[in-house]
């Protein structure tokens, strides 16, 4: 990625990491953003104190008395503009979130593709915060319910996806009248800061408070003083399991509101009567896809021992050829691993599932020589396993396929598909409509996501997002999720001289 292309993103060498609005300060400790694709550095952001912190907080509580009384359709005009800006910018966008994070180009573009689908919701959206009429059981009553804008809404990311999560909540919570303030993975601050600089000049343009959006730049501290702070009644998290758990508890501690985006084990259902081809190519991107970082990545295939022989074929055919290397090349299939950290990890991964007995079908390694120099490459892995496994009940966020192999009826393979504590992601491929029911049914997926026929990645902004069990039970983007940005009220008109009470109650004077 050259100079002149980060310069159009305004990104320098060096970023301060704290805003409101157009304002940048920091006094923080500098945080180093290296290319997982080459390991050289793009450049560096300075984090945010607690003084750099407090003042955001403060300037987000000014703007948000200014932006709840602008009316909501007028508020997602600025939202339509944020859709258009980024429309311009989606190919640069794109780019550094390739170049930055490592997924490949088609899935940087894709990225933003999904915040200006997301904008282009929230437009619409703005239009419609209804709340119900409800029919009074006293004469000469109206009742209804209404919501209200929240206030600060936290959002806390994580890194595999550095532009869009941020927009999914920011674009709600936008029209919804609240001001967002943004904590983005340390491992990808340079996607935020040119995130922030984008609806910056938006909000200027438009003559707005400052502090209507804001990001803060750190590590899992700065997380914590949001998840502490009182001040925000919404935390939006998205990350690992044991992140989500401990800001759970943290904004329980304050009765606070939390959305939780969290891990997912993702299994697709492969039935007798699946279409082969059409499981090939969705089990393989799932599984490889964004190098198997995403929420949603299918990490099991619960196979049917009839076919079980003819799809782990087809899949080691696939897997040769799968070009591994720079994302930003077309030609290659999946790029690196965020940092050698999350090698270690899969290597680990790798020894554990060996040591529980299972058994790797192709050779899984650390990839090294020309091109593979930033030491975050590694070859995708196949592995039968069996689904109690402790490895296989955790999320490991690397390209490990487990191969699960069941018998007899459907009931068997559902029951290891919902075998394990995570609840984001699952599919069957089917052509039976018997089972494809089944699976929807209450007796069925216990997923936030149930498909049919599409692997378990690549969710579409129209539909609420989220998982159930460990992956948190939060919902963000599409149907009505915008609902948690917002406080419901209800309220009852008495339009008479008389004061009836509820319920019959007599109360004579
Ligand atoms: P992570 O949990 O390490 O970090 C996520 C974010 O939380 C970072 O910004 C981090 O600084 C912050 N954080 C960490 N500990 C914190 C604490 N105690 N208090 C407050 N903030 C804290 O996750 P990661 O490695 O960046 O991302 C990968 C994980 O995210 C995977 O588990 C993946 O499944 C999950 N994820 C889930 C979704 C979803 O929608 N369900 C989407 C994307 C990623």
């Amino acid at each position: 990625m050259t100079s002149k292309e980060l310069k159009a993103l305004g990104l320098e060498n060096e970023n301060p990491g704290s805003s409101t609005g157009s304002k940048w300060f920091s006094k923080g400790a500098w945080i180093t953003s290296n290319s997982p694709t080459n390991g050289k550095e793009i450049g560096k952001v300075q984090s945010s104190t607690r003084k750099d912190y407090d003042k955001v907080i403060q300037e987000a509580e000014k703007a948000q008395l200014a932006w709840r009384n602008i009316p909501a359709p007028k508020r997602g005009e600025i939202v339509r503009q944020l859709g258009d800006k980024l429309r311009e910018l989606k190919p640069v966008l794109g780019k550094l979130v390739s170049y930055e994070m490592g997924k490949s180009y088609q899935e940087g573009m894709g990225e933003v593709q999904e915040m200006i689908d997301i904008c282009d919701f929230a437009v619409g959206l703005s239009r419609q915060l209804y709340g119900n009429t409800i029919h009074s059981e006293r004469p000469g009553h109206r009742m209804y319910d209404q919501y209200h804008p929240l206030g600060i809404v936290g959002i806390i990311t994580a890194f595999n996806f550095p532009v869009a999560v941020w927009s999914w909540n920011a674009a709600l919570a936008l029209v919804c009248g609240d001001v967002v303030v943004w904590k983005a993975s340390e491992k990808t601050p340079l996607c935020a800061v040119a995130c922030q600089k984008i609806i910056a000049d938006i909000l200027k343009a438009n003559k707005l408070p400052e502090g209507i959006s804001s990001i803060v730049t750190g590590d899992k501290e700065v997380g914590e003083w949001i998840s502490t702070d009182t001040r925000i009644p919404l935390v939006s998290a998205t990350g690992s399991t044991r992140m989500g758990k401990l800001v759970a508890s943290t904004v329980a501690q304050r009765l606070g509101r939390s959305l939780l985006e969290l891990g997912g084990n993702n299994a697709i259902i492969v039935t007798p009567s699946a279409d082969l081809k059409m499981t090939i190519i969705g089990a393989v991107f799932g599984a490889v896809g964004t190098a198997g970082q995403r929420c949603t990545s299918t990490r099991r295939l619960i196979i049917h021992e009839s076919i079980y022989e003819q799809v782990k074929k087809a899949l080691l055919d696939a897997y040769k050829q799968i070009k591994i290397g720079d994302p930003l090349d077309s030609k290659n299939h999946m790029g690196p691993l965020i940092d050698t950290d999350a090698v270690q990890n899969y290597l680990q991964a790798l020894d554990k599932i060996k040591a529980e007995g299972g058994k790797l079908l192709n050779k899984g390694e650390q990839l090294k020589g020309k091109g593979y120099e930033s030491g975050c490459y590694v070859t995708p892995v196949i592995a039968e396993v069996e689904n109690h496994y402790e490895i296989v009940q955790h999320e490991t966020f690397a390209p490990i396929l487990y191969l699960i192999k069941y018998s007899g009826d459907l009931e068997n393979a559902i029951a290891l598909q919902n075998g394990v504590r995570q609840g984001l992601s699952s599919a069957i491929m089917t052509n039976n409509l018997r089972e494809s029911e089944l699976f929807l049914s209450q007796n069925g997926s216990d997923c936030g996501i149930a498909n049919v026929n599409i692997g378990t990645s690549g969710a579409e902004i129209g539909g609420a997002f989220g998982g159930e069990k460990e992956t948190g039970g939060g919902r963000e983007s599409g149907s009505d999720a915008w609902k948690v940005y917002m406080r419901r009220q209800t309220n009852t008109i008495n339009y008479t001289a008389n004061l009836p009470l509820a319920q019959g109650i007599k109360f004579d004077l």
